[in-house]
């Protein structure tokens, strides 16, 4: 049912997110701005041109087979998911100086290597270390509401009381639960990972892995905003939201000021930069009320993310490759399918926990980089790195320390016209894309449902 009255919506930030609660606001017809602060759309799941004029990733992503409503999102914009990515039915585990195995993720799609991964690798994870992975199916049915008292507990102190297989733990949650949050174990939620698993158990048919078959902007980032533009939506790019202006009168936010004095008023305001970004903008009135004190407690974790590009082919893997022992714990070669004009082989990692790196120069990160893939990959120590590139976020997703999911706020706020839209806010799929997708719908949503009862003008 379309609104009665049109209220305006701005929206700060332009990542999936907030792209994603403008699509919902303009499907419905509401007169919808997005401030941007950077000169490409994204966020952290975008991609730019370098001075080179070579994409640059913000960062290795994974699109995993389970995420319904970005896919939804991409249908809708005329992307449907198979122009946009390439899926593979299978995960490759290695440790540097030790074995390596291939597990098939998919029984239907690839039913011989998913049975044959299951009862081959022995070298990788022993058959009693694949046995102790059952305990992770029962908590995972659950439906999230029950999940969420795992929350209390860490991975390793579930982990304890579940199995207790450490090569399970090292060679699979592990390496998991630094590549997926960036963070390591021991600091880990278990309603987090459970989480995770729960998604993978509830949709078997979709237990697979996208790679993207380009660059993101042009993918999905350039499309979406043509979308949004042709159905009215203003974006402006390169404004950055300096202050939020809350009326203690009308309890109300009032206005959103730019840097550089600009104010920009609506009816309702959404807040679609990262929590870590917003904390600081919270207006004094409204700092001390929980709901509020809540977001500016949310930990935060640090990414560093290197891509390398090789004057040769190191490896010829299409698809994503989780190391144990390491802190580089995922990786792929983005030269075939994503970036195919590259002459060799074009990697993209992450490094995580990435907090003791931080300081490090880009010279030692990437030669640390290279020394825990070259002991996979001994190829790598005769061919030459012909470009670097090495990004490091102090904070760049929220920690999932225990406590802290279940401490995310709703889209809706304690003041009547702020609403919250990212990864960061309630629901079920975390710091990630589908997150940020599921944070933005769910935002827009709220503020349909507040313009319907008419509460918002
Ligand atoms: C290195 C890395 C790897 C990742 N890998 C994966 C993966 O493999 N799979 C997966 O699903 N997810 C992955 N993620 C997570 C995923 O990228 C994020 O969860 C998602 O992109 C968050 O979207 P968002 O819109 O909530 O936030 P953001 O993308 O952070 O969007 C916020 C936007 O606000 C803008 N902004 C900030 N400050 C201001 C301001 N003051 N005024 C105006 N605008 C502002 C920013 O420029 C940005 O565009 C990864 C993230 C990182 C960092």
């Amino acid at each position: 049912m379309p609104p009665r009255t049109s209220p305006r919506v701005v929206i700060a930030g332009g990542g999936l997110a907030g792209l994603a609660c403008a699509k919902v606001l303009a499907d419905a017809g509401l007169p919808v701005t997005v401030l941007e602060s950077q000169a490409y759309l994204g966020g952290r799941a975008g991609t730019f041109l370098d001075q080179d004029g070579e994409w640059v990733e913000q960062g290795l992503h994974l699109f995993l087979g389970a995420y319904s409503q970005f896919r939804a999102l991409l249908r809708d914009i005329g992307r449907p998911p198979r122009q946009v990515l390439y899926f593979t039915d299978d995960l490759r585990f290695e440790e540097p100086s030790g074995p390596a195995a291939t597990f098939g993720t998919n029984p239907v799609y690839a039913p011989l290597r998913t049975l044959l991964g299951a009862l081959g690798n022995n070298d990788y994870l022993g058959p009693l270390a694949k046995l102790s992975l059952l305990p992770l199916l029962a908590p995972s049915v659950l439906p999230d509401a029950l999940l969420q008292r795992f929350d209390r507990m860490t991975v390793v102190d579930w982990w304890r009381r579940a199995s207790n297989s450490k090569q399970a733990l090292e060679r699979a949650l592990r390496p998991f639960c630094r590549a997926i949050q960036f963070t390591d174990a021991e600091l880990f939620s278990a309603y987090n990972l459970l989480g995770w698993a729960h998604q993978t158990l509830v949709r078997p048919l979709r237990a697979r892995l996208g790679g993207y078959r380009g660059a993101r902007d042009e993918l999905i980032f350039a499309p979406l905003a043509a979308w949004l533009k042709q159905r009215g939506v203003e974006i402006r790019m390169k404004v950055e939201l300096d202050e939020i202006v809350y009326d203690e009168a009308s309890q109300r936010i009032t206005k959103f000021r730019l840097v550089g004095g600009e104010e920009v008023e609506a009816d309702a305001y959404v807040v679609a930069v990262p929590a870590w970004v917003f904390a600081p903008k919270i207006p004094l009135a409204l700092r001390h009320r929980p709901f509020f004190a809540d977001i500016i407690d949310l930990p935060t974790a640090p990414a560093i993310s290197v891509q390398l590009w090789f004057d040769r082919v190191i490896t010829r893997r299409d698809g994503y490759t989780m190391v144990a022992r390491s802190n580089c714990p995922v990786y792929q070669d983005q030269a075939r399918y994503t970036y195919p004009y590259a002459k060799g082989s074009r990697i993209s990692v992450i490094v995580s926990p990435a907090d003791a790196l931080l300081d490090w120069s880009d010279a030692a990160i990437v030669d640390h980089v290279l020394a825990d893939l070259g002991a996979a990959h001994p190829e790598i120590a005769a061919a030459k790195v012909v470009k670097r590139v090495v990004l490091k976020h102090k904070k760049h997703l929220i920690r999932p320390l225990p406590g802290a999911m279940t401490r995310r706020p709703k889209q809706v706020t304690p003041v009547d016209n702020l609403f919250l839209a990212g990864d960061w806010t309630q629901q079920e799929f975390f710091g990630s894309q589908e997150g940020a997708v599921r944070g933005g719908n769910a935002c827009g949503r709220a503020i349909l449902r507040r313009v319907q009862y008419g509460l918002l003008k």
